[in-house]
């Protein structure tokens, strides 16, 4: 059984040796010995109650990351594969969003039925708090998923550290932590190319055009699509426009669910979006479009 700080080292301890004790655990852990957060009852309450660290456990601590679970859940199982997986995923993720991680960040594994509704996330990231949270539904089990996911996440937390930000619009913010991801994300996918699958996809009509309001929840099988989609969506406008211009996108202020396209592109989400489309490769395994001028 896990052993908790809690009233029975206050018995015997004395206040002032049990408080000593309670930093020095948190300092340190004693091997065998987890840390539960003492975090105040109301921090982490502006929104996202079940992403707080309070009556959780540290499992075990690595380079970059801790790994948290609920107190005396068997999902400490879990902790150093996630761990592993996250330690494996940076370096490539980072080297992607040309930054590095500028603090240490809290893993929190969840069951299933803590995802808030009505979206049931499969992951989260909270970037202010540089924390990322995984609820354990069946398809984290997966080792492909699992590694998508995570290094998604990271895609977030590594966008909030580089510019301060994830932006006003779900397209870019959700493309970019997906672009950065995006070797794991095709091997999970079973893809050889994004802008192949994206293209394959848009010819089925599995998404709609990118210039649809985005509001409201996507399924999980949707997300993986609309993800994609945003993605080379994203990896369009780096190539034609680089990372300045997407640092403002990030930066100015939203306009309804959009960013600011035409102060950080010169051009609206139509004309963008339309460009992009054009861009995307004719058929499944077509080489990109050459258009020839005439
Ligand atoms: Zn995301």
């Amino acid at each position: 059984m896990p052993r908790t700080v809690g009233s029975r080292y206050y018995g015997w301890l004395g206040l002032a040796t049990a408080l000593g004790l309670l930093l020095a655990v948190l300092a340190r852990p004693a091997a065998g010995a987890p840390v539960v957060s003492q975090e105040p009852p109301d921090a982490g309450e502006d929104g996202a109650p079940w992403a707080r660290l309070r009556d959780r456990e540290r499992v075990t601590q690595t380079e970059h990351f801790a790994i948290w679970v609920p107190a005396g859940s068997p999902l400490r199982q879990r902790a150093n594969e996630v761990a592993a997986i996250a330690e494996t995923v940076l370096p490539t993720v980072a080297q992607r969003l040309a930054t590095a991680l500028a603090g240490p960040v809290d893993l929190l594994i969840l069951p299933p039925e803590a995802a808030p509704p009505p979206c049931l996330a499969r992951a989260a990231t909270l970037p202010t708090r540089r924390r990322v949270v995984l609820f354990d539904w069946p398809e984290t089990h997966q080792p492909a998923a699992l590694t998508a996911f995570l290094a998604h996440e990271l895609g977030h937390q590594l966008t909030y550290d580089r510019w301060g930000t994830v932006g006003p619009d779900v397209r870019l913010s959700e493309g970019l932590a997906t672009w950065a991801a995006e070797p794991y994300w095709l091997a999970w996918q079973g893809w050889s190319s994004l802008d192949a699958a994206v293209a394959d996809l848009q010819r089925g009509h599995a998404f709609a055009p990118l210039t649809e309001p985005q509001e409201g929840c996507l399924s999980a099988a949707e997300r993986n699509i609309y993800y994609s989609a945003w993605a080379s969506f994203v990896d369009f406008l780096l190539r034609r426009y680089g990372w300045d211009a997407m640092g403002i996108a990030l930066h100015a202020p939203g306009i309804e669910d959009r960013a600011d396209y035409v102060q950080a592109f010169g051009q609206s989400l139509e004309t963008l979006a339309a460009a992009w489309e054009a861009t995307l490769p004719d058929g499944e395994d077509a080489p990109p479009v050459r258009r020839c001028k005439q």
